[in-house]
């Protein structure tokens, strides 16, 4: 499977769709989910072309990966889910019902996560 360039996240990265951003530097972009599913629901991609973290975990360097999850961290802070805590997920392919074929890392807290499975709580 290639990477689809016309994939929501890629729109996003391109300007071509509009986003509430929240944190951006050279390698990486945080923006508010759409539809959020708590009182913080963050989105964090890599700008690069990863569809998944299969992807991303193939064929990052080490370097970019260790980047992309310091600032993970970073960006939760940002937002103050540090204190309360928060849940990470990666959706990756057709098992895990991912919909957007750019890798990316919800950032979900603001109340607490109930413990009924994953997808449950989002
Ligand atoms: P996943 O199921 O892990 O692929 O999650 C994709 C996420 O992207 C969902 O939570 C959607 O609400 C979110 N989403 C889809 N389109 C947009 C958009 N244009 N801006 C922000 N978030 C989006």
């Amino acid at each position: 499977m290639s990477y689809d360039n016309d994939n929501v996240f890629a729109k996003i990265l391109r300007g071509e769709l509009p986003n509430t951003t929240v944190y951006e530097d050279e390698s990486v972009l945080a923006f508010n989910d759409i539809s959020p599913r708590t009182p913080v629901h963050v989105l964090v991609i890599p700008k690069r072309p990863y569809i998944d973290m299969d992807d991303f975990a193939a064929n990052g360097s080490t370097e970019e990966i260790g980047n992309f999850f310091a600032k993970v961290g970073e960006i939760a802070r940002l937002v103050g889910l540090q204190e309360d805590g928060y849940r990470l997920v990666a959706n990756n392919g057709k098992n895990s019902g991912q919909l957007v074929p750019h890798f990316h890392i919800h950032i979900m807290g603001g109340r607490p996560l109930t413990e009924d499975g994953m997808t449950a709580a989002m």
